[in-house]
């Protein structure tokens, strides 16, 4: 007989099931103890008795007597429905019990070092994460992650009805630039020589518009080596995407329509304030909210309300002051605008971009662009933030060769799947809809890492220490 999943056991009434998982909670009422088993699907009660006329020392119900939480375990029993009496309305096997006739301990366990039947907001964060793999015991995290699945496969199936290919890119590659420094890796056999680990597929993503794969998207893992700020991550996920030939009401449209579908069909209880979503001019927002990310909910108080929007009509550019140069608003591969090309020479300051950014209750939630696909605008683009021709060739050489062999119009975005989730999970932050994040400022603190490597690694890679 197989396992049965604790959702399943409900539809078995009077037969025998055989379930396995964890105590959630174990209660002695002399005559009968009755354990609280958990598995991912939920819970279920347990009900062990004592057999008549058998001598105390090795019944089913001395060996549940010792079971304490957190043991893993396996039942095989009857399903029968509890008396109204003990009927718990609040869970999905609240009408049944599983009468014990079989009981296997697989494993014991220490005393948790916090509790897990709560939500856990009331544990030190450190704690929780330094046993994370406790941590998602929690109903709370454990459905956040659920959520998190449902979303991201909610895409993969939105975007492949749609046409478009999931390709993965390199982990392992040379810097693109998204405006926050690099993680780097060193390469054992060509010493002195780095790996970046990607800010963004950026550049492979405009690479497969010239390789001819026109709808490209990937759930993608994006590494920024940035101060810790509040709610960042050194790695973190975006659903990244690109067309060719696209207009960008086509990119907006899509990604409004992929949002909305999710909404209503993962977290129906919210609403979204308005659609289509408002596209506002950036100068506008600027002047009304002077803020990029402006808050539109009618009601900050309400928790289901979601206000998206997009803002559109960036400026390329902005001055920055202390390197004396002009920095993307973007990134340096945002297309101008048609009609303003000729102001790249006169005066930058004065060039729109085909930008788009979407924003939700306050929180930047993607970005994205119409790209150049013109190697001598692109040469021009990067003269203006301040590369030197050696540097252009050294860094972005393949990129403009690449334009060289037909390149189409291409365009795309990137959304941030972290912060989607967080909101929709109502949650305070992102680290709750993460697996295995990292600390405020950069630690694993259930690894430990950073650590140490040893002299032995140093070595093999060329690597010395100075003081
Ligand atoms: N690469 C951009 C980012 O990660 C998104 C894009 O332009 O598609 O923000």
């Amino acid at each position: 007989m197989e396992r049965t999943s604790i959702e399943e056991t409900i539809k078995n009434i009077g037969k025998k099931v055989r379930v396995c998982g964890w105590v959630h909670s174990r209660r002695d009422h002399g005559k009968i103890i009755f354990i609280d088993l958990r598995d991912r699907s939920g819970l279920l009660q347990v009900v062990f008795q004592p057999e008549a006329g058998h001598p105390r020392g090795d019944t089913l119900y001395d060996l549940a007597q010792d079971i304490r939480s957190e043991w893993v375990i396996f039942v095989e029993g009857t399903i029968s429905k509890r008396p109204d009496k003990l009927i718990n309305p609040k869970l999905v096997t609240g009408k049944i019990e599983l009468k014990a006739e079989n009981l296997e301990i697989f494993n014991k366990a220490e005393t948790p070092p916090f509790a897990i039947d709560t939500d856990g907001y009331e544990i030190g964060e450190d704690r929780r994460l330094e046993y994370r793999y406790l941590d998602i015991r929690r109903k709370r995290i454990k459905d956040n992650l659920i959520l998190r699945h449902k979303v991201i496969h909610f895409i993969r199936n939105f975007l492949t009805d749609r046409g478009f290919i999931e390709i993965e890119t390199p982990i392992l590659t040379k810097s693109t630039p998204e405006g926050a420094r690099d993680y780097v890796v060193p390469s054992r056999t060509h010493q002195g020589d780095f790996y970046a680990l990607p800010q963004s597929p950026q550049q492979y993503k405009q690479l497969l518009m010239v390789a001819g794969m026109e709808k490209y998207f990937q759930i993608a893992r994006c590494f920024r080596d940035e101060d810790t700020r509040g709610d960042r991550q050194p790695e973190f996920t975006q659903l990244d995407l690109e067309m060719s030939f696209p207009t960008q009401d086509e990119i907006l449209s899509l990604i409004e329509e992929l949002y909305i579908k999710i909404v209503k069909t993962l977290t129906p209880e919210k609403h979204i304030s308005e659609i289509p979503f408002p596209r506002l001019g950036y100068n506008k927002v600027m002047e009304k909210y002077k803020t990029d990310k402006p808050d539109l909910r009618k009601d900050k108080k309400d928790k289901n309300e979601l206000a998206f929007a997009w803002i559109i009509d960036w400026p390329l550019f902005e001055w920055n002051k202390d390197e004396k140069r002009w920095d993307p608003m973007h990134h340096v591969f945002t297309a101008p605008k048609d009609e303003d090309i000729p102001l790249l020479d006169k005066d930058p300051s004065k060039v729109h971009s085909w930008q788009h950014d979407l924003v939700l209750n306050g929180n930047e939630a993607g970005g994205g662009s119409i790209r150049i696909h013109k190697s001598e605008i692109q040469e021009k683009v990067f003269k203006l933030v301040g590369l030197k021709e050696e540097e252009i060739k050294t860094k972005f050489g393949h990129l403009l060769h690449a334009f060289g062999f037909g390149a189409p119009p291409h365009g795309g975005i990137a959304s941030g799947i972290d912060r989607l989730v967080m909101i929709l999970a109502n949650e305070p932050n992102i680290r709750e809809v993460i697996a295995f994040p990292k600390t405020g400022d950069g630690r694993d603190l259930m690894m430990n890492a950073p650590s140490k490597v040893d002299n032995k690694q140093l070595k093999d890679l060329g690597l010395k220490f100075g003081k």
